[in-house]
């Protein structure tokens, strides 16, 4: 009879302490998205695959001078570059990224003296494929991402 009672006590205490808590975080700011209908803003030192940001022009500001795939120890790098006739600049007319094998460690962002690299903010990029991660940087952002 005791027993009974003990257990009749102890789920009407924990049915309790459950609403109470419901209750008490219903009035809290929500921490969760509704992920994938809402992201969260990614902190400013977040790293994702390197990018090439655009000028004003909406051309890379890359010079091609290879001083990224040099610093970069997982030789993930491959770029071609030409001197258009009369350009006082080097043109980038290849520069692709193989992500499979970047470690993000920054050396070839840190090594360009053109701020012509960076970290993108893309984390979205699951895939069956590994050709996915084979990176054509010289595409618009977004086109080459796998989904
Ligand atoms: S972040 Fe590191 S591993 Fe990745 S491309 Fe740059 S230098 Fe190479
Ligand atoms: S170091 Fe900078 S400017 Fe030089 S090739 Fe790399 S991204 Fe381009």
């Amino acid at each position: 009879m005791w027993n009974y009672l003990k257990e009749i006590w102890l789920g009407t205490y924990s049915l309790m302490v459950g609403m109470w808590i419901t209750l008490r975080l219903t009035f809290h700011r929500p921490v969760t998205v509704q992920y994938p209908y809402q992201t969260l803003k990614l902190p400013a030192r977040f790293r994702g695959h390197v990018q090439l940001p655009l000028d004003a022009n909406g051309k890379p500001k890359c010079v091609a001078c290879m001083a990224c795939a040099r610093a970069c120890p997982s030789n993930c790098i491959t770029m071609e570059g030409h001197k258009p006739e009369g350009a006082t600049r080097r043109e980038l007319s290849k520069y692709t990224l193989d992500f499979t094998t970047c470690s993000l460690c920054g050396l070839c962002v840190e090594s360009c003296n053109f701020d012509a690299l960076e970290f993108s903010k893309d984390y979205n990029l699951a895939s069956l494929d590994k050709g996915d991660y084979v990176m054509d940087l010289l595409k618009p952002a977004g086109k080459e991402q796998p989904k």
